[in-house]
């Protein structure tokens, strides 16, 4: 079943006092997301770059942290034995623990690596294999000693324009008996697209994607990649994989292949001058129409005189806007995939 795409061009004109008060005219596009129905606006200039950002002072003010190899056995919090009898899950060099401050029901931290800070192309396919893995083993064991948590997030924030205070890698893995907003709007519209059509929307939706490629990606195993048509947020990369709802029945070949993916997308946005963004893949155990899926943005980056990247468009009106047209994004990053 293919997929329809809904756009609106949108056009603002103007003498320009850059342009020695000649008209011009600079198009806005905005666009229908064929899922959930939620509007982006896609414009079509940004600032220029301030170049990469020197982050040695700050890692040197900040370094043998709670998660630095001296301090994370010692001093993070430990599982009740009904979970993890162990305390710690370990994998390689990643660890997993309760969060001392969590959001919800199930909240854990899995510390990526030893290193105190990685700039953004210094991550590697390992460190996200063996921290995936981590986070699962905690889902595994959480779900054996509560089933009625089937809503799960692994999410990344890196640095404080993506909302972490803590500089070194980690991941957060959270879970609950009920789903967030926006797990909430994936399961309604999928659940209703399946009904109508008689068919998975995430499956259409590849399928449509790949036949068109001007947003398809690469597939790595069961892993599709691509660029979303109405993006809700910077350089937006989106993920899904085939056969799956939730984390815990993956295995090693797909765990390795959302790292390997993730890896290829922090490699581009570190040559576009970034360095923060967010990651989250949505879990959801029990709904049929549901497919895993992965979305990775880039925020602002850390920088003298930091500007949020969220204005009143985003935070008031529940409008999300991005600056590069995805069939751009999706050309530029093609080749960090090969
Ligand atoms: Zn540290």
């Amino acid at each position: 079943m293919e997929i329809k795409f809904e756009r609106y061009h949108l056009q603002s004109d103007f003498y320009s006092s850059l342009n020695g008060f000649q008209l011009v005219s600079v198009p806005t596009e905005v666009r229908i997301d064929p899922l959930t129905k939620r509007r982006s606006r896609i414009i079509t200039w940004s600032l220029p770059t301030k170049g990469k950002f020197d982050f040695s002072q700050m890692v040197e003010e900040s370094k043998g942290c709670i998660f630095c190899p001296e301090n994370v056995l010692q001093k993070t919090p430990k599982f009740i034995k009904e979970i993890a009898p162990e305390g710690r899950i370990s994998i390689g060099k990643a660890v997993g623990f309760p969060n001392l401050f969590p959001a919800g029901t199930y909240g854990s931290v899995v510390v990526l690596c030893e290193e105190h800070f990685l700039n953004l192309h210094q991550f590697t396919v390992q460190i996200y294999e063996e921290g995936f893995s981590v986070a699962i083993e905690i889902i595994r064991k959480t779900m054996n000693y509560d089933p009625n948590a089937r809503f799960w997030q692994i999410c990344q924030n890196f640095l404080l324009p993506g909302g972490s205070s803590i500089l070194h890698p980690h991941l957060q893995v959270i879970g609950d008996p009920i789903p967030t907003n926006e797990m909430e709007y994936l399961i309604d519209a999928c659940t209703s697209y399946s009904e109508r059509k008689r068919s998975l929307y995430w499956s259409d939706l590849v399928q449509t994607e790949e036949k068109f490629g001007e947003r398809y990606i690469a597939t790595f195993g069961k892993v599709h990649w691509f660029v979303s048509f109405a993006p809700i947020g910077f350089n937006e990369i989106c993920a899904v994989v085939e056969g799956h709802s939730s984390l815990t029945t993956l295995d090693q070949e797909e765990i390795s292949s959302l790292a390997r993916g993730i890896v290829s997308t922090l490699r581009y946005y570190y040559d576009k001058d970034l360095n923060s963004f967010n990651f989250a893949i949505y879990s959801i155990s029990e709904e049929d129409s549901h497919q895993l899926l992965l979305r990775i943005i880039s925020r602002t980056p850390i920088q003298p005189y930091y500007l949020n990247d969220w204005t009143s468009f985003e935070v008031l009106q529940s409008e999300l806007t991005t600056n590069i047209y995805p069939e751009v994004l999706c050309r530029e990053i093609r080749p960090y995939f090969s």
